[in-house]
């Protein structure tokens, strides 16, 4: 008999599981994959490469109880990430910064007169009700087009105007030339990678896993009190409402015989190439080795849920999903997919905290 059953092993699935652990609850996590982790799973390619499976993963957070939380189960090795955008057939600093603009114009604005140039080009907007509006109101018509609309296009079939405000806030202007792309206050990579940090979350003695498992073969099975339940909220309900909106990714990987592909991290590419990003992993993780593995992600409607897509209609209907789950008995839901929310991975694990705290 177990207190808990924890439906998904990603950053929410564990992190309840932990804390219930550490009450003193017996907790099974199940998942329906066969490793734990979610979507932050690392593992060592087949040439030695320490790469994410899905996708580039770089924490960072202004939340000091979770960067707390998570320091007692890794040490951290120190990265800023940065990224760069191939906009007009070079590398320039994304978010959009000083430098950024004086490379693209061949112009010399300083800090102060760089203000002169985004007054120019901003466009005055009353009320903020959609992706487009954040981005032109900082930097105009023509930047927008270039660094938001393609990428954003290929990212969500998608325009930015018919996305959700939140969607392009995640990416600041900066008038100074800070070419960072977060500038949180604890910033990191789990050092021996991120599925070294989540086995030592789960080795507690309440804690039991088990892969393979997808959770209606299991519901009627096992014995347990409560669930959490952290896949996607509208699979929970059986879609009665209808079947809420993920965009999902297909990471293509290549190995390099070489020591580096590209000068950073991530290279944005915010035109008609397929892809939308390519990262190097050996940035992130600092790995040595003389070969280089890259992935590139292409999105797609279809594949595995990876993003939920925040635009107005969706979110109604998941209102109707949410108001279910208030009710419903001894469930609770949790993570990117159990909360239909772009969360990142500080977020979830904040979510998972609070809850846990609360039960
Ligand atoms: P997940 O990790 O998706 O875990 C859910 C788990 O539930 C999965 O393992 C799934 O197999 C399992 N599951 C679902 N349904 C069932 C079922 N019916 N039965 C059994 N198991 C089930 N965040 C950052 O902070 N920084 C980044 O740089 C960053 N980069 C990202 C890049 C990409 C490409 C993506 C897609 C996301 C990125 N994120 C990033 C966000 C981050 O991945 C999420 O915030 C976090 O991993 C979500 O954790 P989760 O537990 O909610 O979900
Ligand atoms: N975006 C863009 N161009 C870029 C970077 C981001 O248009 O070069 C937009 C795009 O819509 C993207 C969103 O801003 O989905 C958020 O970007 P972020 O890098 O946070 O995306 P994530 O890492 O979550 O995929």
């Amino acid at each position: 008999m177990f207190d808990f059953l924890v439906v998904g092993c990603g950053f929410a699935g564990i992190t309840a599981s932990r804390i219930l652990a550490e009450k003193g609850h017996k907790v099974l996590i199940a998942d329906k994959r066969n490793h734990i982790g979610g979507n932050i799973y690392d593992y060592y390619n087949e040439d030695g490469i320490l790469i994410h499976k899905y996708g580039p993963h770089i924490f960072h957070t202004n939340k000091e109880e979770v960067w707390k939380f998570l320091s007692r189960f890794t040490i951290w090795r120190e990265y800023q990430h940065k990224v760069l955008s191939y906009v007009n057939g070079i590398l320039v600093p994304m978010p959009i910064n000083l430098n950024t603009i004086n490379m693209l114009y061949n112009t010399n604005y300083d800090s102060i007169s760089i203000n002169d140039f985004f007054n120019t080009v901003k466009v005055n907007v009353e009320e903020f009700n959609n992706s487009k509006d954040v981005i032109v109101s900082q930097v105009g018509e023509e930047l927008y087009k270039l660094f938001f609309e393609g990428y954003t296009k290929k990212q969500w079939d998608m325009y930015p105007y018919e996305l959700g405000k939140e969607v392009t806030s995640r990416v600041p202007t900066r008038h100074n030339r800070d070419p960072r792309y977060f500038t949180d206050k604890y910033q990191g990579m789990p050092k021996h990678g991120y599925t070294k940090m989540v086995e030592n979350i789960l080795e507690h003695k309440n804690i039991k896993v088990m892969l393979n498992t997808e959770y209606k073969e299991i519901k009627e099975e096992v014995k347990y009190s409560k669930i959490i339940f952290t896949g996607c909220i509208d699979e929970f309900f059986e879609e009665k409402y209808g079947k809420l909106p993920y965009r999902s990714l297909n990471f293509i990987e290549e190995t390099f015989d070489k020591e580096y592909y590209q000068p950073v991290g991530v290279v944005n590419y915010p035109n008609d190439y397929d892809y939308t990003r390519i990262t190097e992993y050996k940035y992130l993780t600092g790995q040595k080795n003389d070969k280089t593995t890259i992935m590139k992600e292409i999105s797609s409607a279809t594949g595995e849920p990876y993003y939920p897509i925040p635009k107005p209609e969706n979110k109604k209907l998941y209102s109707l999903y949410k108001k279910e789950a208030e009710d419903a008995k001894d469930v609770y839901f949790l993570g990117r997919l159990g909360t239909y929310s772009y969360m990142n991975m500080d977020a979830v694990v904040l979510q998972a905290l609070e809850l846990c705290e609360n039960l």
